[in-house]
C-alpha cells in the first residue's frame, strides 16, 4: 500500500468524501474545511508537486478547478473563492501529492495570506523576468 495519504484516497484504499471524478483528477472535500464547500483537485497520478505535472495533466487539473469552483458558488453562493496551492515545506504544503484548494471567501472569514510587498524598480523586474525566460521550454 502506498504510504501517500492521497495515493490511497484515489485507490479507494481510505475514504474520501468526493464531489467529482474524471480520468484524470480527483475533487473531494478538504477534511479542515476552513470555509464550508473547501474542495481539493488532486491529479491522480502521484507528482509531488507542481513541478511533476505534464502539460495534459495541467489542464486537466485546471478543467476541474474551474468546473468545481462554479459549482461551489452555485451551491454556497460565497463572497469570493481562493485558489490555493502550496509547492514545499517552506510554502506551506503538508501532503506531497499535488494538489489544489478551492476555498469559498467570506469578509473578515480568518483566512489571511500576509503578501509583503517590495515594489521594485522596472530593471528590477525585467531583470527577474530575463532569467525566468532563460528557462522557459
Ligand atoms: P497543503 O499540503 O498545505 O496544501 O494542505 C493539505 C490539505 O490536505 C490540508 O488542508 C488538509 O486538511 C487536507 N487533508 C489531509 N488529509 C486529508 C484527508 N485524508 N482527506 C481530506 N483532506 C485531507
Ligand atoms: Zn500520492
Amino acid at each position: 500500500m502506498s504510504d501517500c495519504v492521497f495515493c490511497r484516497i484515489v485507490g479507494k484504499q481510505i475514504p474520501a468524501t468526493v464531489v467529482q471524478e474524471d480520468a484524470d483528477t480527483l475533487a473531494f472535500m478538504d477534511i479542515g474545511q476552513v470555509n464550508p464547500g473547501h474542495v481539493l483537485v488532486a491529479l491522480k497520478s502521484h507528482a509531488d508537486n507542481l513541478f511533476g505535472l505534464q502539460d495534459a495533466q495541467a489542464a486537466a487539473v485546471f478543467r476541474t478547478v474551474a468546473r468545481v469552483a462554479r459549482a461551489i458558488r452555485d451551491a454556497f453562493a460565497p463572497q469570493g473563492l481562493s485558489v490555493y496551492q502550496a509547492n514545499g515545506k517552506a510554502a506551506g504544503q503538508t501532503v506531497f501529492h499535488f494538489h489544489v484548494h478551492l476555498i469559498p471567501r467570506h469578509e473578515n472569514d480568518g483566512m489571511n495570506l500576509t503578501w509583503p510587498v517590495k515594489n521594485p524598480a522596472r530593471e528590477k523586474l525585467e531583470e527577474y523576468a530575463a532569467k525566468i525566460r532563460q528557462k522557459l521550454r
